[in-house]
């Protein structure tokens, strides 16, 4: 193990790199990161390393999100596989049809879509969100124009309860959040009474509806932090958050909200990335995200939405 992080750090001087982490990736990925956070956090990240190479450790919309605002810098990803059941859920000629046929009737809508999207997607789109600026953006579109949200419904839902703007909702999920069973955190609660339930809006409503506090990633990081006793938290999101928190405020128990098919919750595209796979595509120089013709299209719309 020792001898793999010297070997990458040993990379990483050679070609000029930094590594972006997601918060969902296994903590001794974020460990060696220079940069941690959620894709908002990331995406913004990425615009400011000095470094001729960016190493993605994520899934796939989020370094080609990486590429997009950077054309001039290479971008890696450890495993060009690492995908997102969100972002297939939305594939951008169903999208495209679908816009042609509510325009077709009439609609006078703008298209948001949440980041953990193509950038196919991202380019027939008007705004871009991310768990934690949606509310602010679906404020800046015109109260005369209908909303299509898309592609998860279940956070579609929660901006829908938040903002009161009623939206058109693509039928998308993620699978890691769809699956929080809300009978397990019942039973969870009934054995710590006195703790706090913290759930990402990915999730559903049934277990929003049980939680005290319902945010991104960065968000429930703010929360805890603003608690000054020690408290126990349980958490509705994927499972590797667990270890950011316990690294940013410990003073805090954590305890994983179970999902129906297993205990841990834990994305099995992020977990494609490991630290051999960080090793060989630094060594190698790939998989790299190469320059396609939407991204000009998609760039527009990022820096709009997310840079502004
Ligand atoms: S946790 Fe869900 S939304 Fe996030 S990358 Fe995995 S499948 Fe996609």
């Amino acid at each position: 193990m020792t001898d793999l992080l010297d070997e990458i750090a040993a990379l990483k001087k050679r070609e000029d790199a930094s590594i972006l982490a997601h918060y969902y990736q296994d903590s001794e990925i974020q460990e060696l990161a220079d940069f941690t956070g959620d894709s908002l956090k990331l995406a913004r990240a990425a615009t400011q390393v000095q470094s001729r190479t960016i190493v993605f450790c994520g899934v796939h919309f989020m370094a080609e999100t990486a590429k997009i605002l950077n054309r001039e810098k290479r971008v890696l990803l450890p495993d060009l596989q690492a995908g997102c059941s969100l972002a297939d859920s939305c594939p951008a000629r169903q999208l495209d049809r679908y816009q042609e046929m509510l325009r077709a009737n009439d609609h006078r809508f703008q298209t948001v879509a949440y980041i953990n999207t193509t950038a196919a997607v991202k380019a027939l789109s008007d705004w871009i969100v991310t768990s934690g600026n949606a509310e602010d953006v679906i404020r800046r579109v015109p109260p005369d124009q209908e909303i299509l949200f898309v592609p998860d419904r279940h956070l579609g839902q929660y901006l829908q309860e938040v903002t009161g703007r009623k939206m058109i909702l693509w039928n998308g999920s993620c699978m890691v959040h769809e699956i929080f069973s809300v009978g397990d955190l019942l039973a969870l609660k009934r054995t710590l009474p006195q703790a706090l339930t913290i759930a990402h809006p990915e999730c559903p409503a049934n277990v929003r509806e049980h939680s005290d506090f319902v945010g991104g990633t960065e968000a429930m990081i703010r929360y805890v932090a603003a608690r000054p006793d020690p408290t126990d938290f349980l958490v509705a999101t994927e499972a590797n958050m667990l270890w950011q928190l316990q690294s940013q405020v410990p003073r805090h128990r954590y305890h994983p909200v179970p999902g129906i098919t297993c205990a841990c919750n834990k994305c099995p595209h992020m977990a494609r990335n490991t630290l051999e796979k960080l090793r060989d595509c630094l060594r190698d120089g790939t998989p790299e995200i190469g320059w396609q013709p939407e991204f000009d299209q998609a760039k527009e719309v990022l820096q709009r939405s997310l840079l502004n």
